[in-house]
């Protein structure tokens, strides 16, 4: 892999009692690319995003971001060093609006004292910051909606666009089109393509769906039954006839 890594996981191990999900999964994440972990429903692709992103600490291995060892480390440090990850739908807030749900992380990331959320009310910096991320998603227009008035898709656009408010520079993304109807997936599809190459963010994608991952990925790591299978670009691991087998024997 040509460029910088931004994140590097070197042999990362995983058990569930007895039952190891992961063993011995090694990858590298270029910065300013778009990088997916594919792999069949039980392949171990949401522990591995729970390890990189903090909510498991592997039994082995290590898990590397921007050069410093961060393995185990909780979400929020994590999100503190420039790594963000996706969050659920549960972790909106559905009784505020669009607007307000994007200004609480960028008032928590501007150490989120009194002071600060006064003076950046007052002077509408807050509101045109808030507006300027809803932008980058298409959700100006639906600013003032309450949350609980918008459609699934839409939703899956707030989570988005409160990871972006924290302007991380690396995003881990958990199956980002999971339960979206066909017009929604390409939406969102069109979103992370254009957000991967103008906001200069490193993507790492975890999804189970092969064309979400054939229309955005650069680069493509294959994982079945926790071990890495085949790595390559799209095209590569479109005519790998072992990934062909594992999706149909998976
Ligand atoms: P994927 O996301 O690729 O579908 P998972 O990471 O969810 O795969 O699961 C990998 C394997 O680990 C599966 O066999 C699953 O049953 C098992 N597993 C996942 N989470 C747990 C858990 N909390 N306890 C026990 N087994 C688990």
């Amino acid at each position: 892999m040509k460029q910088r890594p931004i994140l590097s996981v070197e042999d990362v191990h995983h058990s569930f009692g007895k039952f190891a999900a992961l063993s011995g999964v090694s990858l590298q994440v270029p910065e300013g690319r778009l990088t997916a972990l594919i792999g069949p429903n039980g392949a171990g692709k949401t522990t591995f995003y729970n390890v990189v992103s903090g909510r498991y600490r592997p039994s082995r291995g290590k898990v590397r971001f921007l050069g410093r060892d961060v393995t185990g480390l909780p979400p929020h440090r994590l999100c503190a060093l420039g790594l963000a990850r996706s969050f659920q739908i549960t972790n909106i807030f559905e009784r505020l609006t669009v607007l307000e749900n994007v200004q609480v992380p960028l008032v928590v990331k501007n150490r989120g004292t009194f002071c600060f959320w006064r003076r950046l009310h007052r002077d509408g910096a807050l509101e045109k910051a808030a507006l300027e991320v809803l932008a980058m998603v298409g959700l100006e227009d639906k600013a003032r909606w309450g949350v609980h008035e918008l459609p699934y898709g839409d939703k899956r656009l707030v989570e988005m666009a409160i990871v972006l408010a924290g302007r991380p520079q690396m995003v881990l993304l958990d199956e980002p089109t999971a339960g979206m109807n066909p017009e929604e997936t390409d939406h969102m599809i069109r979103l992370i393509k254009s957000l991967a190459e103008t906001s200069g963010t490193t993507f790492f994608i975890t999804e189970h769906d092969m064309k979400v991952v054939f229309s955005v990925a650069d680069y493509i790591y294959v994982l079945h039954q926790g071990r890495l299978l085949a790595e390559g670009t799209p095209e590569e691991i479109r005519a790998d006839r072992r990934v062909r087998e594992a999706y149909l024997g998976g």
